[in-house]
């Protein structure tokens, strides 16, 4: 199937295809939209189980960052690069090096940076190839930029207790329910800033030791992965991978309020309309998550410090109060009054 035929191709600029047979690459980069700027997005190096797979998630993830970049009010356009991991060929310098090249060959219209699977230190070896990377290792103290991870969980956290203002009517997070789903580099640093405001916290991860020993450290429970989303808890904070919204777990849901770091939480636009209809209370993912590209967007384009990324930071929470008051008065998910408002801005209404 050509990429234009996929449900989600939603009429991308370009979607590019690499190989590299000397290092094992596989990689495709979508840029979904450059009309704010050059299309930022992370690279995420994943196992896809096909093809296929790997194609829709570049799609939905470079088209969510098309509007989670205009929606936190960044000169900058949407895109998204997927390495797909082959155990047979692992992740190697040469093979990170082939994606510097392949980044360098779109000449600066796609700017890269962490995701799921890519660390900082591997922005240092796709740098060595290409100037458009970021989310690179701070040099100054002060300096915006590094590992995305940390800033998102700040956003993540404002807006999850935005969330929690609105969905619970409640102004601090003491012993507040918060079920997390994920605990990485987000979901680890948000069940730290919250452990700090003495919410309670239930842990879930595939890497069940991860939730386990960080569940001891914090003082909260640890669950199996399946188990997380049914907890009887006042937040489920989806921080794991995408998709995980659907028609079946939405309906299983018991607490009030979806507020997460994960990009495309839902699986289908229906599952907005499913998640509205339950009156939960939700936070559009490109919304609440964009903490880090806010921190190295501005890395990238050269101005700001970490000062500047704090404050715009801050401004997550009332974004999210944005959308909810628009939701509630003209009776619309969350989700859908989000995707106009950035369709708005990047000239796609
Ligand atoms: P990470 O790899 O550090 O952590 C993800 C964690 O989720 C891992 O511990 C993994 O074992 C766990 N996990 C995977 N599948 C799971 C499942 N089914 N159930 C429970 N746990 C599962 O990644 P991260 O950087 O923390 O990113 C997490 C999510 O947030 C991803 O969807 C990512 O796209 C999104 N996100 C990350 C950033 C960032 O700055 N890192 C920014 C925006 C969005």
């Amino acid at each position: 199937m050509a990429p234009w035929d996929y449900p989600d191709f939603d009429d991308h600029e370009g979607v590019h295809f690499f190989r590299d047979a000397a290092s094992g690459l596989s990689a495709i980069i979508a840029v979904h939209s450059t009309a704010l700027g050059a299309a930022a997005g992370g690279c995420r190096y994943w196992s896809y189980a096909r093809s296929d797979e790997a194609i829709t998630d570049a799609l939905r993830l470079s088209r969510g960052m098309s509007y989670k970049n205009a929606m936190a009010g960044l000169p900058m356009g949407g895109g998204k690069a997927v390495i797909l991991a082959d155990s047979a060929r692992p992740k190697s310098p040469e093979l990170l090096a082939a994606f510097g090249r392949a980044v360098e060959s779109l000449g600066g219209r796609y700017v890269t940076a962490e995701d799921v699977g890519i660390s900082d230190a591997d922005m240092v070896q796709i740098s060595s190839q290409t100037k458009h990377v970021t989310g690179l290792p701070v040099t100054g103290a002060g300096d915006a930029g590094g590992d995305p991870g940390p800033f998102t969980a700040m956003g993540v956290y404002l807006g999850l207790k935005a969330a929690v203002r609105r969905g619970l009517k409640r102004d601090d997070m003491a012993g507040v329910h918060v079920a997390i789903q994920g605990v990485g580099s987000v979901g680890g640093g948000l069940a730290r800033l919250l452990a700090k405001d003495g919410a309670k916290l239930t842990l879930a991860d595939v890497n069940a030791d991860r939730a386990k020993s960080l569940a001891v450290e914090l003082g909260g429970a640890a669950v199996p992965a399946d188990a997380i989303l049914t907890v009887e808890a006042d937040v489920i904070s989806p921080c794991a991978l995408g998709a995980i919204l659907t028609a079946e777990t939405i309906a299983a849901l018991k607490a009030p309020v979806v507020a997460g770091g994960a990009n495309n939480q839902l699986a289908t636009p229906e599952d907005g309309w499913r998640i509205h209809s339950r009156g939960i209370t939700y936070a559009p993912d490109y919304v609440i998550n964009a903490g880090g590209i806010i921190n190295v967007g501005l890395e990238y384009l050269g101005h700001g410090d970490r000062a500047e990324v704090e404050s715009r930071i801050a401004e997550i929470p009332g974004r999210l109060e944005e959308v909810w008051q628009e939701s509630a008065s003209i009776s619309e998910p969350a989700s859908i009054v989000a995707d106009r408002m950035a369709q708005r801005l990047i000239g796609r209404a």
